[in-house]
């Protein structure tokens, strides 16, 4: 037998964006941990905005379960929260009544800042850095400075052997700023992904003495770039089948639905989709083929495709709750009768 250290990880209760929770127990397995032979487990949901004091036990159900790199025996485990009976949904838990459906790829690009001392990396102590422009994909100390690169390297390595399909990296536009791929089949598959992701690298950057800032605009009215989480997605249909029929219904769909999915892609988006920025007016429905302007942007991969491909919503911010945006993409999704041969699964 051996001793594994499982990491219980949870989202705790706080609005409008939950924090990452985790806490260990040690348990003897003979191998490494499936999911069906973790236990449940529970917490003091009164100190996470999940309970009053009086009766403040909630439980930790898992879900998904990685290997955890950082660690001797190390055991990361995703968590819904329950209510003390084992089996309701915590009010907390997005996850639980998410539509999912496997047939359905999303890809998920998290911007995020690195902040120290109040600031963004490399920001000096008062006022700005040279303005917006070298910096994105960029190389080189006075770029990138002398530590991001090795965070995110390390982030990249941990993340691969955790077993998350992390699709890549790059510098982003303002300074201290920077982005990761996740990819993953199902909405609970890439959205676990993007939280556990999300989970070592804050875990990473502790020892940097670095925070990680995924406000959508921490700097604010300025003329530097805020942080998105654009969701690309595609059906199977779409992969498929697709059409410009289809598309155009689709488009319409999510036209419709404009404040359905504003709803849930994150906090304060009204001050990053403002038209400004390689960002669409958060208001205003619209698309366009390599049209890093739109709310959605049409590869040119997907016209000359016979309108078959993914699609890419710029809009979801780099806050927002994966769960919830990949179940709004697929509910609006759901409203749009398959045109032709309709036998193909959506
Ligand atoms: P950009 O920065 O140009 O918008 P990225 O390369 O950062 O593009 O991100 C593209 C994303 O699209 C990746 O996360 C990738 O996994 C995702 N993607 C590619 N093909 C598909 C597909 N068929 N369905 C869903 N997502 C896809
Ligand atoms: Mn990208
Ligand atoms: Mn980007
Ligand atoms: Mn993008």
């Amino acid at each position: 037998m051996t001793k594994f250290k499982l990491e219980y990880i949870w989202l705790d209760g706080y609005t409008p964006v939950p924090n990452l929770r985790g806490k260990t127990q040690v348990k003897e397995f003979a191998e490494f941990p499936t999911l069906d032979q973790l236990p449940l487990w529970g917490f003091d949901g009164s100190s996470t905005m999940q309970a009053e004091g009086r009766s403040s036990d909630c439980v930790l159900k898992p879900v998904a379960v990685y290997p955890d790199p950082a660690r001797t025996n190390g055991v990361l485990v995703m968590c819904e929260v329950m209510m003390p009976d084992g089996v309701t949904p915590h009010a907390t838990n997005a996850r639980a009544t998410i539509l999912d459906d496997e047939g359905t790829w999303f890809g998920f690009e998290q911007e995020y800042f690195f902040y120290q001392n109040g600031r963004p990396l490399g920001f000096p102590e008062q006022g700005y850095p040279a303005p917006q422009g070298p910096y994105y994909t960029g190389v080189g100390y006075s770029n990138v400075g002398d530590v991001a690169r090795e965070i995110v390297e390390e982030h990249l390595d941990l993340c691969l052997a955790a077993g998350i399909n992390h699709e890549g990296i790059n510098a982003e536009v303002a300074k201290g700023q920077w982005e990761f791929q996740i990819f993953g089949k199902g909405s609970k598959r890439a959205a676990d992904e993007i939280w556990m992701a999300r989970y070592l690298l804050q875990r990473l950057t502790e020892k940097y003495g670095i925070d990680i800032e995924y406000h959508c605009k921490p700097l604010g009215d300025t003329d530097w770039n805020g942080s998105g989480m654009h969701c690309n997605f595609s059906t199977k249909y779409m992969r498929e089948v697709g059409g410009k029929e289809y598309f155009e219904a689709l488009m319409a769909q999510f036209d419709k639905n404009l404040m359905d999915h504003i709803a849930v892609y994150g906090p304060d988006n009204d001050k990053r989709l403002t038209g400004k920025h390689e960002t669409a007016p958060w208001n205003k429905f619209s698309y366009g083929v390599a049209d890093r302007g739109a709310s959605i942007r049409v590869p040119h991969s997907f016209i000359k495709n016979d309108y078959k491909g993914y699609l890419e919503d710029r809009r979801p911010n780099s806050q927002g709750d994966p769960y919830q945006i990949a179940s709004q993409v697929l509910k609006t999704i759901s409203e749009v009768p398959l045109s032709g041969s309709a036998s193909a699964a959506a």
